[in-house]
C-alpha cells in the first residue's frame, strides 16, 4: 500500500481527486485499489496526465489503453500543461473539460483536502476555483479545509492567505501527513464521520483509521473489507 492506494481507497464515488500531476503512479494506484472495488472516487488531470486519454467528440475520458466509453473509438492522449504563469485552461477540449469537473465538484463538497500541493501564487485558475469554495455566502460555512503539508505553519499561512479568505470561519487546519487528516481517520466515510461529530455532537473516534504503516494490500484488505461489504448494501454508517 501506498499513500496513493489510501487515498483512493479512502473516498467512495461521490468524491473527486483533482490532481495537478502528469505521473502515472495515481492511476496505477487507481487500478490497485480496484481491484478491491469498484466504488472509487472519480479522477481529474488538472494539467493533464500521461495515462489519460479523451474523446473530443463525446468529452468522456479514461485509460488511455481503453476506448471511450460512449462511441467506442480510440481515445487520444491529452496536453500535458506546464508549470507556467498564464496558462490558458479554456484551450485545450480535455482540460477545460476536466476544470469544469473540479469546480462543480469544489462547489457541492463540505470536506477539501489539499494534498502536496505547493499552492503558487501565479495559478490564476486555482486562485479563482478556491475563490467559487468561499464566496459561496453561509453555503460553506461549515466547510472542513484540510491543508496537508510538512511546511511550517506560518509559511502556510502566508502561502495560503491570497487562496483562502480567512475571515470567519474558513479557517484551514494545516496536518503534517495524510494519517492525520479526516480521510485516514474515516475511511470511505469522512462525511458521515464529519457530520456525526460536528452536527451531531458525537465524542467518539473513528475505530477504522489507516495507519501510517507498511503493509500489502491484502492485509490492508483485511482491515478495509467491512467497510466495502456494508458499502454494497448502501449502509454508510460510521
Ligand atoms: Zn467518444
Amino acid at each position: 500500500m501506498t499513500v496513493y492506494d489510501y487515498l483512493i481507497i479512502s473516498l467512495r464515488n461521490k468524491d473527486l481527486i483533482a490532481s495537478f500531476n502528469w505521473d502515472p503512479l495515481l492511476v496505477q494506484a487507481y487500478n490497485r485499489m480496484s481491484k478491491l472495488t469498484k466504488d472509487l472516487p472519480d479522477l481529474v488531470f488538472l494539467h493533464g496526465n500521461i495515462c489519460a486519454g479523451f474523446c473530443i467528440d463525446c468529452k468522456s475520458y479514461g485509460h488511455i489503453k481503453n476506448v471511450c466509453q460512449i462511441c467506442g473509438k480510440a481515445l487520444s492522449p491529452t496536453r500535458l500543461l506546464y508549470p507556467i504563469k498564464n496558462k490558458d485552461y479554456e484551450k485545450d477540449p480535455f482540460i477545460a473539460e476536466q476544470w469544469r469537473r473540479v469546480k462543480k465538484w469544489v462547489k457541492d463538497s463540505t470536506i477539501v483536502t489539499f494534498f502536496g500541493y505547493s499552492a503558487p501564487k501565479t495559478d490564476a485558475a486555482a486562485i479563482e476555483l478556491l475563490k467559487n469554495i468561499y464566496n459561496d455566502g453561509p453555503l460553506h460555512r461549515f466547510d472542513r479545509i484540510e491543508i496537508i503539508d510538512i511546511k511550517e505553519k506560518k509559511l502556510l499561512e502566508n502561502t495560503w492567505e491570497d487562496f483562502i479568505n480567512v475571515e470567519g470561519a474558513y479557517n484551514p487546519i494545516y496536518l503534517k501527513s495524510f494519517y492525520e487528516s479526516i480521510l485516514a481517520e474515516f475511511p470511505r466515510r469522512s462525511i458521515e464521520g464529519y457530520s456525526e461529530r460536528y452536527f451531531n455532537g458525537w465524542w467518539g473516534k473513528g475505530s477504522n483509521r489507516i495507519l501510517e504503516k507498511k503493509q500489502t494490500i491484502k492485509e490492508f484488505h483485511r482491515q478495509i473489507k467491512p467497510i466495502l461489504i456494508k458499502d454494497q448494501k448502501d449502509d454508510f454508517s460510521l
